[in-house]
């Protein structure tokens, strides 16, 4: 099959799309043929090696896609060859013609969802649901600031606070990006790229301040962010790409708080609660991932480039 391999840590271009045999489903595990492989920031860092998970060389980027159960192996129970599967996070990349996944790495993909959506359900939809229902803890008659909502885990925020009943404000750095947001249900839409947006969220809130800032981009935003806050609020940090000042007295004048995570540190248990909530969603339509652009597999480097680039509008995915 075909697959890209990285074999030093660096450039984009180290990734190169290469011939490497395909592997075979042991016990417990399913062969899936990738339709579509979702792009994520943390691919950038982890081939650049500057990640916090190295893997061993050579490998097969890539935690997210979507496709066919090709072969199940031994002892496999829920899922049979001909199911349509999004992945999670499975034992080899996904930037490949195939990829291995244990059964409990595979999920059911609804007839309605197309692969290159698929592709970008993990990650994003995880990550958003996580960190709103879990580490949050949101609540329907709250605000919502989803900061940094253009892009993969920010559509998904929108939509999921949206569908839950929150009132919902969202940034993004260009016009399109902020039509797209607004479109997927956004009541507020601000553009991060201005001077004076912060102020208008403020108005927006009549001076209260937001409740939840699910924040995209911490080490630029998180001091103006404990300013935004309402009483009570809370900062979820879920990317940061290097450090920051913050004055704390903001966060003890408002009983606030700022909380982090990484999807991959957290419990089976809440593992199974996101993927019961991304079933419903993708079944009942609250979960709508959003496609900007499809690239063949062989552009994986050019991909790689334009996730790290403003403009977001929904996923890249990679087309094998
Ligand atoms: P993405 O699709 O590349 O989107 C990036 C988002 O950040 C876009 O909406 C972009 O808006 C926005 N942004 C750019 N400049 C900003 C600014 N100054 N203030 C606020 N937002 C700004 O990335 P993603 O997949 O959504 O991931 C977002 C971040 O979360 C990344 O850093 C990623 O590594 C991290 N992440 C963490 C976890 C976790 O487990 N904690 C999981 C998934 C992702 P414009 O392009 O419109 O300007």
């Amino acid at each position: 099959m075909k697959a890209i391999l990285v074999r030093e840590f660096g450039a984009p271009e180290v990734m190169k799309l290469e011939d490497v045999p395909t592997p075979k489903p042991g016990p417990g595990q399913v062969l899936v043929h990738i339709g579509a492989a979702g792009v994520n920031p943390y691919d950038t860092y982890m081939r650049a090696g500057i990640y916090a998970i190295k893997p061993p060389l050579p490998y097969t980027p890539g935690g997210d896609g979507a496709g066919v159960v090709e072969a199940v192996g031994e002892g496999v129970k829920k899922l049979k060859s001909g199911d349509r599967v999004y992945l999670a996070h499975p034992m080899t990349g996904t930037y490949a013609e195939y990829a291995l996944a244990l059964e409990s790495q595979a999920h059911l993909l609804p007839a309605r969802v197309s692969f290159s959506q698929g592709a970008g359900v993990y990650v994003a939809y995880a990550t958003a649901y996580y960190g709103l229902y879990h580490n949050a803890k949101a609540r329907a008659a709250e605000t919502v600031l989803v900061h940094g909502a253009s892009g993969g885990v920010g559509i998904a925020a929108v939509q999921i606070a949206r569908a839950m009943g929150m009132t919902v404000m969202g940034t993004a750095g260009s016009e399109k990006g902020l039509e797209l947001i607004k479109n997927e249900g956004a009541h507020y839409a601000f553009n991060h790229r201005t001077a004076e947006y912060q102020d208008a969220i403020r108005e927006a809130t009549g001076g209260r301040g937001v409740d939840v800032i699910l924040e995209m981009l911490a080490n630029v935003n998180l001091a103006a962010d404990l300013k935004l806050l309402a009483r009570r609020g809370r900062v979820i940090v879920i990317g940061s790409r290097g450090d920051v000042t913050i004055t704390p007295r903001d966060l003890m004048a408002r009983t606030a708080s700022v909380q982090g995570f990484t999807l991959w540190g957290i419990s089976e248990a809440d593992e199974a609660d996101v993927h019961a909530a991304i079933a419903a969603g993708l079944e009942n339509g609250t979960m709508r991932p959003v496609v900007g652009k499809e690239l063949p597999l062989a552009e994986a480097a050019r991909a790689h480039k334009e996730v790290m680039e403003a403009g977001a509008f929904g996923k890249i995915v990679l087309a094998p």
